[in-house]
């Protein structure tokens, strides 16, 4: 039996929700181009479209936006994150950023060119296009059990180290300006990384002079896989793990709409007083001065609390938990998705799920289309149309390994029978399975064209 752990919090403030009619969805969903981002999200009845800047504050969230300081330089709240950031990461230097792609924009403004190569475990989209825009390429070095949706590898998302070194080799040290891990792995399932390969990583890239940066969108539901998975941490508050994990790096990207349980903000912090005075540069022309970086003095207190809350052992337990109850019960009721669940969604495996759909037909957006028509419910396509690209020797569409769909679970925000009722909707859709169809592009944007491409049903 699948456990669904006790809240360790209580309800304060509701927010309604409306259902739809099945007729009303039809007609909703055709006018936003069967793309579930170009819905209103009064439409949806639950909401998985990403856990990102959706997350529930606390009372102590909401009090401290009180007590925001508006002042342009200097604001009291830069003070209170800057204890969070060096108190939880340790980077000498942060800038505020408006959110996690701000603090990729500003990072690689610097150091991404033509002819340069940045590996990471996974980039996630957002990463990818900021490396890419600039003429670098960003390289996935994930290990092979990370590609595999069965697999249950503790920590799939670890970076294999024999590939990176021969990666490093055969491009040359020279033309990598920094490698990367992201925590937990986003694009390949919400998988955890362990201390182990964090600590190898870094020491591969040190080898060669090479700076490492962490993608750290989720380092607390990473470190909490950590305490629970691999030896010798059961015992370490996930705040001591964290400091570990930040120990073996150059600096770190964070989007605060993750784990720092916040609408809307993030960070890039280093240790390099150089590489800091150019990023303020860039700051300065692109987000704001550096006490505030793209953010009112009050979102930068929320986020300073909401760092400290994020680490909390008993939230972290819940955390996971909450997930892990979603993916057992689709696991109960035979729905493939990859296994284990990851730290904070499920992600259904539209390979295996609609086996009869090939990639070109995007099964993955496909799903998503039909999850909304049966039960008002938004998931997000993490494959072809996130993916898929045209080779540029051959001419022919490259499509990814992974065709996934993700349930994104926000923070603090669903209860038990809302998840039952998303485990009931993907079940009545896997039982009529073989009658979905698939779906075909009419419009798309050159980058990132999932957030915007338009589709129609074969
Ligand atoms: C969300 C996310 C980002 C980008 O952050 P935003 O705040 O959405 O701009 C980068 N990397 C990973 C792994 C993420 O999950």
């Amino acid at each position: 039996m699948a456990y669904f752990p006790p809240e360790p919090f209580r309800i304060k403030v509701v927010e309604p929700i409306k259902m739809t009619t099945r007729a009303e969805r039809e007609q909703l969903l055709a006018e936003a181009g069967y793309n579930i981002f170009l819905l209103r999200a009064e439409d949806v009845y639950i909401d998985l479209l990403t856990d990102s800047g959706t997350a529930a504050m606390s009372d102590n969230q909401w009090a401290g936006l009180m007590i925001g300081d508006e002042s342009y330089a200097g604001c009291r709240n830069f003070f209170s994150l800057e204890e969070a950031v060096k108190g939880i990461f340790g980077f000498r230097y942060f800038v505020p950023t408006h959110q996690g792609r701000a603090a990729e924009n500003v990072l690689f403004s610097l150091v991404a060119r033509p002819g340069v190569f940045i590996p990471s475990n996974m980039h996630f989209d957002t990463t990818r296009a900021n490396i890419e825009v600039r003429g670098a390429r960003a390289v996935d070095l994930v290990i092979d059990e990370g590609l595999d949706p069965t697999s249950r590898h503790p920590f799939k998302g670890n970076m294999d180290i024999e590939k990176l070194r021969r990666f490093i080799a055969e491009v040359g040290a020279e033309n990598i300006p920094l490698g990367m891990i992201t925590i937990t792995n986003n694009s390949g399932g919400g998988q955890p990384v362990s201390m182990e390969n964090i600590r190898q990583t870094s020491q591969v890239l040190h080898e060669h002079g090479i700076p490492f940066f962490i993608d750290a969108c989720r380092y607390a539901e990473n470190a909490y896989f950590i305490k629970l998975r691999e030896p010798g941490y059961a015992d370490k508050s996930p705040l001591e793990i964290a400091r570990e994990i930040f120990s073996y790096a150059d600096g770190c990207t964070m989007s605060a709409k993750k784990d720092a349980l916040v609408n809307i903000g993030g960070f890039l912090a280093m240790n390099d007083e150089q590489l800091y005075q150019r990023a303020c540069t860039e700051l300065i022309l692109r987000e704001g001065f550096p006490t505030y970086g793209g953010l009112a003095g009050r979102d930068l207190e929320a986020v300073a609390r909401g760092l400290w809350e994020g680490l909390d052992e008993n939230y972290l337990a819940y955390r996971l938990a909450h997930t892990q109850y979603l993916g057992d019960r689709l696991l109960e009721e035979g729905i493939p998705i990859v296994e284990p669940p990851g730290g904070h969604a499920v992600y259904i495996d539209a390979k295996r799920f609609l086996p009869h759909l090939p990639q070109s037909q995007y099964p993955g957006a496909a799903l998503t289309a039909e999850l909304y028509l049966e039960g008002a419910i938004r998931a997000v396509e993490i494959g072809s149309v996130m993916f898929a690209h045209k080779d540029e020797a051959t001419g022919e569409m490259v499509y990814p390994e992974l065709e996934l769909v993700r349930l994104a679970i926000p923070r603090r925000v669903y209860t038990q029978s809302h998840l039952d009722y998303v485990v009931e909707k993907v079940v009545t859709l896997y039982r009529k399975r073989e009658s979905i169809r698939g779906l075909r592009i009419v419009y798309e944007a050159p980058y990132l064209r999932h957030f915007t491409a338009r589709f129609e049903r074969l």
